[in-house]
């Protein structure tokens, strides 16, 4: 898809509405982590670059179209400010007197954080009244959250449609990752996909097979393939009525020549517990009693050995439990590999996901990943090959 980026922009003294993603965790009235605030400087120290007037517009938790004080923006601009080393001012509402105010105060180079546009219903309907009223306060529009491209919001989706509208730098840099790892790979491409459930997963499973050549299921979510293809999984975690799912799964992969690979030994143990006493079993060898935990070292080694082959990877869901060793070990061991050929320039290495992203910075390897997304449910989303509105509205075929 082609979009327009800030690099086509005329900046000069225009009023910059950018929409960003500031729902950050909160303790006790901070910030408890600025990933999400340090993502979005890029874009804004470019609008300041170009002498824009920075408008910045963001959603904080479900305050469901109602002004609820506990979740003000308020506390996000003193915070933004440090990351940026910049003044950043704030204004109690995203529309009329009191937002219009504030942005006809500000110089170029200046930045406004706006309140909580869920503060309205209007931006949840997508309500085309609300949109115009946030439009009014910009000449241009800048979408830089991707993780709320899911949404067909006024703020993630109509502005667009009212103004002149461009990607920011970090949905830039998301999408050009994205397009690398699923949209236009270089092939072959490997898929990893592990986690708990088939059933959260289906549709992220059923397009996969279609676009990779070769797909590893790990995590809970093989203990269904495992048991559908009639092995022993004890006590394991297991969606036994989602098995013929898996078998359509199996069939389709087949079809579209996508090479299946399921775990070839696993590690289980009795008792979900860190620390529990942990076994290498053959698939098939699993006590009653027993729970499958992590993908075995024999499995590990032939995924390694399919990074080895391949060109690009994607990888959402983690191999094991790994938030309690030693049922880390697959994962890890996993996630290494994929760093390490990513570093030395052999495998495109994208992954995303809540879990994998916790599982990859445990590993201590994130950093080392082409691209690693913190985007959630708009990355999963996309793995399911749906169009999300926040993106198609910026694309430049979809301009009404
Ligand atoms: P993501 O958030 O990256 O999309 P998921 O939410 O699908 O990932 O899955 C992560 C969860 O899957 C983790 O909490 C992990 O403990 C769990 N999991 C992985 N392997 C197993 C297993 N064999 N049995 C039970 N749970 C598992
Ligand atoms: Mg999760």
């Amino acid at each position: 898809m082609t979009f327009a980026t800030l690099d086509d922009a005329e900046l000069q003294g225009r009023r910059a509405l950018v929409r960003v993603d500031f729902n950050v965790p909160m303790a006790d009235g901070e910030v408890s982590d600025d990933t999400r605030l340090r993502a979005a400087v890029p874009t804004i120290e470019k609008l300041r670059a170009g002498g824009a007037k920075v408008v910045l517009l963001a959603h904080f938790d479900r305050p469901k179209g109602k002004f609820v004080p506990a979740m003000s923006l308020a506390p996000i601009a003193p915070a933004l400010a440090k990351v940026l080393g910049h003044p950043v001012a704030f204004a109690p509402d995203c529309v009329g007197k009191d937002a219009a105010e504030a942005v006809a105060a500000l110089k170029p180079g200046d930045v406004l954080l706006l309140e909580n546009v869920r503060f309205y219903p209007g931006e949840e309907s997508n309500d085309a009244a609300f949109a115009r009223a946030l439009a009014e306060n910009g000449d241009l529009y800048v979408n830089d959250a991707f993780s709320a491209a899911h949404r067909a919001h006024a703020s993630t989706e109509g502005l667009a449609h009212l103004l002149p509208a461009y990607a920011g730098e970090q949905m830039r840099l998301e999408l050009t990752a994205l397009d690398k790892a699923l949209g236009r790979p270089e092939r072959p491409v490997l898929g990893i996909v592990g986690g708990s459930k088939v059933s959260s997963k289906l549709d992220l499973l059923r397009n996969l097979v279609t676009k990779l050549d070769k797909l590893a299921i790990g995590g809970g979510m093989a203990n269904t393939f495992l048991y559908a293809q009639g092995h022993d999984v004890g006590a394991s975690y297991c969606e036994k009525e989602m098995a013929e799912t898996a078998r359509e799964i199996i069939r389709l992969a087949g079809q579209n020549n996508c090479k299946l690979f399921l775990p070839l030994d696993i590690v289980v143990a009795e008792k979900m517990a860190p620390g529990a006493p942990a076994r290498i079993r053959s698939l098939g060898a699993v006590d009653e009693h027993e729970r499958i935990l992590d993908a075995g070292p024999e499995t590990v080694e032939r995924l390694n050995r399919a990074m080895d082959n391949s060109k690009t990877l994607i990888w959402n869901g983690p191999l094991g439990v790994f938030e309690m060793p030693p049922f880390d070990k697959g994962t890890v061991g996993a996630a290494h590999h994929a760093a390490e050929l990513a570093k030395a320039g052999k495998l495109v290495a994208v992954a995303g996901g809540g879990d994998t992203v916790a599982a990859l910075n445990h590993a201590g390897c994130a950093e080392d990943f082409t691209f690693v997304s913190t985007a959630g449910g708009a990355f999963l989303e996309w793995m399911e090959g749906k169009e999300l509105p926040g993106v198609a509205a910026l694309s430049k075929q979809n301009k009404r």
